[in-house]
């Protein structure tokens, strides 16, 4: 066994042991497995252990990766901070975007998403750590800004993410997702049908999926430490 699989089962098994430990069915949390700055060929061994979706920030990166590993059947999720003009790759070849911050953003993947392609999934990035971070919307933004994304023709709303800040505690860490999950319990009491909360990474996991997480995304569990970010 490569230590990817081994990396890869270990990472299973403590969601499932967080699911127990939460009372949730582990068939409702997905992995996702964070690949940025990895080569192809490290991909290509968490494929064979059976993971398919992979999460990349860097555009170019991502996108000579994706060509690399076309044999395959992966599904690409774009995870990272995205510049309006880097749109069009991203519409092209991922199947999720989590990092929607703005509308214009929206607008261009909708626009620029491949008539034979299914929806673009994707959820807004919401900053519910206030100034210690600048990436996300604020939640006073997010009920707008879901609507106007939800209302785009070829991207489907599914969501919302967040990435707080490092909490050295686990109660710091747990209110952070307290607050994303409870902004898209009013967004859908308020009518909208958001799925998913994309929210906790390798070290965070466990309270991600406490206050219910439905996409956890790891990188450093399953692929080490990275030597840039
Ligand atoms: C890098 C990254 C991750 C993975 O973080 P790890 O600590 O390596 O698990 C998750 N989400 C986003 C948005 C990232 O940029």
């Amino acid at each position: 066994m490569t230590s990817i699989s081994a990396n890869l089962q270990a990472v299973k098994s403590r969601i499932v042991a967080a699911c127990a430990a939460a009372g949730r069915d582990p068939g409702r949390v997905s992995l996702l497995a964070v690949s940025k700055t990895w080569p192809a060929d490290a991909v290509r061994l968490a494929a064979q252990s059976g993971q398919r979706a992979f999460g990349e920030n860097y555009v170019q990166e991502a996108v000579a990766k994706a060509a690399a590993l076309a044999d395959l059947d992966l599904e690409w999720h774009f995870i990272g901070p995205l510049q309006s003009n880097k749109t069009r790759p991203v519409a092209e070849a991922f199947a999720w975007v989590h990092s929607i911050d703005r509308l214009k953003l929206a607008e261009r993947l909708s626009m620029q998403r491949p008539a034979g392609l299914p929806p673009l999934q994707v959820c807004v990035q919401v900053n519910v750590s206030g100034e210690a971070s600048k990436s996300g919307c604020t939640a006073e933004q997010a009920p707008d800004l879901c609507r106007a994304v939800a209302a785009l023709p070829n991207l489907k709303l599914r969501g919302l993410m967040a990435i707080p800040e490092p909490a050295q505690e686990s109660a710091v860490a747990r209110r952070r997702f307290g607050d994303l999950r409870a902004l898209r319990d009013r967004l859908n009491e308020a009518g909208m049908q958001l799925d998913t909360l994309s929210m906790g990474m390798s070290d965070d996991l466990e309270d991600a999926i406490m206050a219910g997480a439905t996409i956890v995304r790891v990188g450093t569990a399953i692929f080490g430490a990275r030597a840039r970010a």
